[in-house]
Order: structure tokens, then sequence, then C-alpha cells
């Protein structure tokens, strides 16, 4: 499943083709990726508008179109993918739900081989911190269905220390908590394992045992880490996930702990264990991962 930064990376794409551009139509091909929207008229109302803005908000895409009241809102699921085309097809790529006509001619095909992903149509609210919607937004607005989503490590305008706050107040093991999406939203399993490892410390740490400095620390390394993926085009963990371009991202190779049983940790030479936390598999350096904070 793409985490944040494979979806940061699809967003720089997409706005590296779309923003500017006028939608000219939006193609609808399967109706399970629009099993969200009742009326199916919202679409025919955003074609023929300029796309002013391609925003994020954890793993949620939408597009800011011109005197529009709505955006358009694109949750890429388990699988999904935004492939640039320099034309119009014939026909719909294979497994393609949508497909969105530009007017300089080319499209931007939502191609989602196992279905989980979707898109609907959404209007947009005043964000309630006033402050801008997401990543790639300077509007302090954001989609309604969105609104109830927490904003991420990679936004930059995320609380780190009220987020920090709510981390602090449970006994819940650290790596939990850095999953679930009520503290702070889009960290994964991938990123968390290597944030945990790079500031590190144990999986197994209950939260509210963590001072609130380095609870900050963490949500802070996780931002860097995953900014580093971005950088590489994220990381592939399977063949679907391709940018824009049609292109893998390489940040599996930079891995430091996930997926690494067995081989020697890159700070102290201990074999990296795998381990259960929360039903997810977690890697950690029994070594240098400490169970208290040692600083
Ligand atoms: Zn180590």
């Amino acid at each position: 499943m793409p985490e944040l930064p494979e979806v940061e990376t699809i967003r720089l794409g997409v706005e590296r083709r779309l923003r500017g551009r006028t939608l000219t139509d939006i193609e609808l091909h399967s109706s399970r990726a629009t099993r969200h929207e009742a009326d199916l008229s919202a679409y025919a109302e955003l074609a023929g508008r300029r796309v002013l803005e391609v925003a994020r908000r954890g793993k949620f895409l939408w597009l800011v179109l011109e005197d529009s009241p709505r955006a358009l809102v694109l949750h890429l699921g388990m699988s999904g993918q935004l492939l640039a085309l320099s034309s119009p097809l014939a026909a719909p790529l294979r497994h393609a739900a949508a497909t969105l006509l530009t007017d300089d001619g080319g499209a931007l095909a939502f191609v989602d081989q196992r279905t989980f992903g979707y898109l609907r149509t959404s209007p947009l609210l005043p964000t309630p911190d006033e402050r801008p919607g997401g990543q790639g937004t300077v509007l302090p607005d954001v989609p309604e269905v969105l609104a109830h989503i927490a904003r991420d490590p990679l936004d930059p305008h995320l609380d780190t220390g009220a987020a920090a706050e709510r981390m602090g107040g449970t006994a819940s093991a650290i790596k939990r908590v850095l999953l679930d999406q009520r503290y702070v939203s889009g960290i994964g399993n991938i990123y968390a394992d290597e944030a945990l490892w790079a500031i590190g410390l144990h999986p197994e740490v209950p939260a509210a045992a963590i001072p609130q400095e380095q609870l900050w620390e963490l949500i802070r390394t996780a931002a860097e880490v995953m900014r580093a993926a971005v950088e590489v085009g994220g990381t592939s963990f399977d063949a679907l996930y391709v940018d824009t371009e049609g292109e893998a991202g390489y940040f599996a190779r930079e891995l430091a702990a996930y997926g690494q049983r067995g081989a020697p940790c890159r700070r102290c030479g201990t074999l990296i264990e795998k381990l259960v936390v929360g039903g997810r598999a977690t890697y950690v350096c029994p070594s240098c991962q400490t169970r208290g904070w040692v600083t």
C-alpha cells in the first residue's frame, strides 16, 4: 500500500502535469471507483475548469479548480496509480477507473487493479485552524470529506507540539501510537520502523513513558525520513507502485530497519530482528533501539 512519501511523490507528478491546465473532460470507467458519489453529474460541473492546485492531506489528494466550490478528491487505495499520458488513448488503460483529459492534449489515467481506490467530489470548507488545508495548497480550505483527517508529518502546518501531547497521553506501545491515525495521520508501517530506528527508540516502549521533547523529535524524525524518501521517489514495496511517469521509487535501498531481518544494524552491527507489535511486522535493532530513553 502506498504510504505518505509515495502519495506525495505522486502529488508532485500530478502537480507538474495538471497545474494551470484546464480539465476538458472527466471520463469515468468504473462505477466502483465512484461508489461514494450519489450524483455523477457533479463531475460534469468540474469539466472545463482550470486546475489551480494539487493538494494532499494524509493519503488523500484533491484538485482545486477555478471558480468551483467543489474539489475533486482521489484516494489511491492499495494499488492506485495516476499515470500521465501525452495523448488520450483510443480505449481506457486496463484497470482504468477514470481518465482526466487536459487542454494540452494530454491525460491523467487513474488505474486501480485492486479497486480499493476511489474518486469523489466534495465541497471545500474553511479549515478550523485557518491554516492552508494541506501540502500543495495555500488556501485555508479542505474538502468536507477530509475534514476529520488529522494533519500529517509532511504537512508544514502540523502542530507538532499538540500531536506529541496527544501521543504522550496513552500507555500503548509507541509503534502502535505512530500507526494510529487519531494521533498523527499518515505514518505507515515502513516509515514508523525507520523513524524509531533513526531515533534509537524501541517500538514497544509505552508512549506515556517517553518525554514530550522526544515525542516531538520522533514526529520530526518521521517527517525527515519521509522527506528523504520523497527525494528518491518513495519506496516501491511492490510492482504496483510507480509515479506519474511510470517510474519506481528507490528508497528501498536506504531502509535501515524495515524488511532487514538478519542484516547487520548500520549503526552498531547487531543483527536486525523481526517482532510483531500491534499485529504488525516490526523490525528493530535489539542493541541500539533502547527500551528506555537514553541521551
Ligand atoms: Zn543497532
